[in-house]
C-alpha cells in the first residue's frame, strides 16, 4: 500500500509498504478516507522519531462491508498502570498513539482496534477529521471551567484567545457555548485575514493584546510569542491555559517570583481522547455541521503530504485535510 513514512527529521516520503497484519485479535484493517492535517504532524516532520513512522492520527475510515464512516480514537491506553487506573489515560506509562509511536492515517489501510474505531453519519463525512481535535478541546475547556473557580470574579470574566487556528476555533466553540460561562472573549491572530469561523461566531477579533484587560488568557497559538502574549497581558489573579503545543525549544516566558507576585493560575491541557469522549465530539458536530464546515480547509492528496507537512501552510483558521478513499467525501 502507499503510505507516508518519516525516517529522519525533516524526511519524509511516500512509499510502498507491506499491508499491516494483525498482531492482536479485536484489530481490523480499514480503509483510510480522511485525514486532518495537524500541526503536531507538522512539529514530529521537523523532530524526527526514534523509529520510521507513518504519521497521521486524525484519521476517519470505513471498513469492508459496512456502510458508516468511522473516526479512530488514537489514545490507546493499557488500562492498567496507576494514571490509567486514575483515568488519566493520556498520560498511561505505556500509551500506544497511533500516529505517534505507532503507524498512523497517512496511507491508504491502517490496523486499529476496533473497538477503537467509533461510527458517525455527517452529511460531509470529512468533517470526522475534527472529532479528535474536538475531543482534546472538550476536556481542555472542561479544564478551564474548573479554574474558572479561582478568579478574582465570579461572572463575566474578560477572556482572550491567542490564535485563531483549529484549536483556537474549537475552544471558542466550546465557551460560546457553554451555558455555565458567561465570559466576554475576544480573539487575536498575528494574520490579518479572515477568519471566517470568528465571523460566523461574531467573535470580536482585537488588533493587539493589552495589558491588565484579560482575568483570562487561552494561548492556543503554540507559538513562543503566544506563550510570551499570555503572561505579559493577564491580569493579576488571573487564569492562563496553555492549550496550543507549545515548539520544544520553548521556555517558560515568565519567572516564579512574577508568577508568584502576580497571583496567575496556570493550566495546561494536552489531549485525553477517550471512548467515553469521541461519541459527545460526534454528537455536537452532527447538530451544527454549519459552523464546523467553516475549519475545513484544503484538501489535499496523500502524495501531497510530505510537502505539506514539510512547509506547513494551512489557510488560516482551517484545517488541510487529506482525501485517501476512492469515494468523493463531499457527496
Ligand atoms: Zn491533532
Ligand atoms: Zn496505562
Amino acid at each position: 500500500m502507499k503510505a507516508v513514512v518519516l525516517s529522519e527529521p525533516n524526511q519524509i516520503e511516500i512509499q510502498n509498504v507491506p499491508l499491516p497484519k494483525a498482531r492482536q485479535e479485536d484489530e481490523c484493517l480499514a480503509n483510510v478516507e480522511f485525514v486532518g492535517m495537524c500541526q503536531t504532524d507538522h512539529q514530529l516532520t521537523q523532530t524526527g522519531l526514534p523509529e520510521k513512522r507513518i504519521l497521521g492520527h486524525e484519521v476517519v475510515c470505513r471498513l469492508p462491508d459496512e456502510e458508516s464512516f468511522f473516526v479512530l480514537n488514537d489514545e490507546i491506553p493499557c488500562g492498567k498502570c496507576s494514571y490509567c487506573v486514575e483515568g488519566l489515560t493520556s498520560h498511561c506509562h505505556n500509551l500506544r498513539e497511533l500516529g505517534v509511536n505507532d503507524n498512523g492515517g497517512y496511507a491508504e489501510k491502517l490496523l486499529a482496534p476496533r473497538s477503537y474505531l467509533h461510527p458517525f453519519d455527517f452529511k460531509n463525512p470529512a468533517l470526522g477529521v475534527l472529532v479528535e481535535p474536538l475531543s482534546c478541546a472538550l476536556r481542555g475547556v472542561k479544564r478551564i471551567l474548573t479554574a474558572l473557580a479561582l478568579l478574582p470574579v465570579s461572572s463575566s470574566p474578560q477572556t482572550l484567545i491567542l490564535g485563531g487556528g483549529v484549536s483556537g476555533a474549537l475552544v471558542t466553540y466550546l465557551l460560546n457555548r457553554d451555558s455555565s460561562f458567561s465570559g466576554n472573549i475576544n480573539l487575536y491572530d498575528i494574520t490579518k485575514e479572515k477568519l471566517s469561523w470568528s465571523e460566523y461566531l461574531s467573535i470580536n477579533r482585537i488588533k493587539k493584546p493589552e495589558p491588565d484587560l484579560a482575568h483570562v488568557i487561552i494561548e492556543c497559538s503554540g507559538s513562543s510569542k503566544g506563550l510570551e502574549t499570555a503572561f505579559k497581558m493577564v491580569r493579576k489573579g488571573g487564569l492562563v491555559c496553555i492549550y496550543g503545543v507549545p515548539r520544544p525549544e520553548t521556555v517558560f516566558p515568565i519567572s516564579p517570583l512574577e508568577l508568584f507576585a502576580q497571583e496567575i493560575t496556570v493550566i495546561a491541557s494536552m489531549a485525553g481522547v477517550t471512548n467515553e469522549i469521541i461519541p459527545k465530539a460526534i454528537a455536537i458536530i452532527e447538530q451544527d455541521e454549519d459552523f464546523f464546515n467553516h475549519l475545513l480547509g484544503r484538501q489535499v492528496a496523500l502524495e501531497q503530504v510530505p510537502e505539506e507537512l514539510l512547509t506547513w501552510k494551512p489557510q488560516p483558521g482551517t484545517r488541510t485535510f487529506v482525501k485517501v478513499g476512492g469515494k468523493n467525501g463531499n457527496l
